[in-house]
């Protein structure tokens, strides 16, 4: 039996359409958080089992875009803790014209 793979868009493509008319010209799902529609910063990673449980403690998926604010809100409803956060540069870094 084949399994069918699904694939979800967590934006819609017209939603894309829509901002790019609206002056967004670089507009990309991963441009803005999709819980608070807040500039999202161009990279960054934290460990999956944070990254995890607190989308889910947020009630998304393992599949969201979301910012370093409200992954820490998430990481404070899962873990009832809260800590302060470092923010480290993780090299190599790249020139300005390969954004
Ligand atoms: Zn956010």
């Amino acid at each position: 039996m084949k399994e069918e793979l699904e694939f979800r868009l967590s934006v819609h493509p017209d939603e894309i359409k829509e901002q790019r008319k609206l002056g967004w010209a670089e507009f990309h799902p991963e441009t803005f958080c999709h819980r608070c529609g807040g500039k999202n910063v161009r990279s960054w990673f934290v460990a999956h089992e944070y990254f995890n449980s607190a989308v889910e403690a947020l009630g998304l998926t393992s599949a969201a875009i979301i910012c370093p604010g409200c992954f820490v809100v998430g990481h404070e409803l899962t873990s009832g803790l809260w800590c302060t956060w470092e923010l480290v540069p993780y090299s190599p870094f790249k020139p300005e014209e390969l954004k």
